[in-house]
């Protein structure tokens, strides 16, 4: 229960078997086989793992639930990078931890592929700092590059693999594109006006802009930062005159704040959208299902 070892997050069943398949024989443990990729979170490492397969064994640093942006990095956690043999990190800022972390890990000699790097990134206004919004893969799109990337560094590890990372690829756009398509259709069901989002913490931006909401507001710039109130009465103030149906909290963070917000403010409030971390099964245990889950409660509330 208290185990602070980092879950196996997408330690694949496929990986799994063999491994069983092969001590029962006798044989050399298959594990040894399996290469170790490490991402910074588990949505991360959920997007690594649908173009690796089993051929290396994914696990996330920040386990679900946490909030990918103050993750406190363990031990545990430096063991897992100096054994990596390729690590994904979000980078734009998202990981605050994440350039300490690494300079602790002892030779660190194998490729670290920041997966947000050549996409535009957008600021994030109201922020009392010159930070810019890390939340890219809120846009199925933009996963398309990082799928592209990940392809690219675990052919570089592991080269006679590289048809089947290909393949994997390919069939991930594939699916990220149904993805998109899927999300197009649903917001159909919301009338345009409705199209407003005010969420917690502002990760809603590349979403929005991919599929025409307007961002509303926000209860807080970047978590960990406490709202004043003269910006919480701002924010209710256009609440009511832009006639905002809903606001959204998100899982990964204590959701009383804006509940009471929106109870004083009389708006309906959904506090189970997922944006840096997987759930532990359903509704969100993969990138896919994540946003699938995020559109169905966006739809649900604002249509
Ligand atoms: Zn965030």
């Amino acid at each position: 229960m208290n185990r602070p070892a980092v879950p196996f997050v997408a330690l694949a069943v496929g990986c799994l078997l063999p491994f069983l398949f092969a001590a029962a024989a006798g044989a050399a443990p298959a594990a040894a086989a399996v290469l170790l990729a490490v991402a910074s979170n588990t949505v991360l490492a959920d997007v690594v793992t649908s173009v690796a397969g089993a051929k290396f064994q994914v696990r996330a640093l920040a386990p679900t639930g946490t909030d990918p942006h103050t993750f406190q990095p363990t031990p545990a956690t430096i063991r897992l990078l100096a054994q990596a043999r390729v690590i994904f990190f979000n980078g734009a800022g998202l990981e605050e931890w994440w350039d300490k972390t690494i300079r602790s890990v002892k030779e660190p000699a194998v490729p670290v592929i920041e997966l947000s790097q050549g996409l535009a990134t957008l600021g994030i206004s109201g922020a009392d700092h010159a930070g810019r919004d890390p939340h890219v893969w809120l846009d199925p799109i933009s996963v398309k590059t990082y799928a592209d990337k990940i392809r690219d560094a675990l052919s570089g590890v592991d080269g006679g693999n590289a048809g089947f990372y290909a393949e994997r690829a390919r069939a991930y756009r594939t699916a990220l594109d149904g993805l998109d398509g899927w999300i197009r259709s649903e917001v159909q069901k919301i009338p345009p006006a409705r199209r407003k989002l005010v969420t917690f913490h502002s990760a809603f931006q590349y979403f929005a802009r991919r599929y025409g909401f307007a961002v509303e507001g926000f209860v807080v710039a970047s978590p960990g930062k406490e709202p004043s109130a003269r910006a919480l009465a701002e924010l209710a103030r256009r609440i009511e005159q832009e006639k905002i149906p809903a606001v959204f909290a998100e899982a990964d963070f204590n959701p009383k704040l804006l509940a009471a917000f929106a109870r004083d403010a009389g708006v309906k409030v959904v506090t189970d959208l997922y944006d840096g971390s997987l759930s532990d099964g359903p509704p969100a245990d993969t990138y896919i299902n994540l946003m699938r889950h995020n559109v169905t409660q966006m739809v649900n509330a604002l249509k």
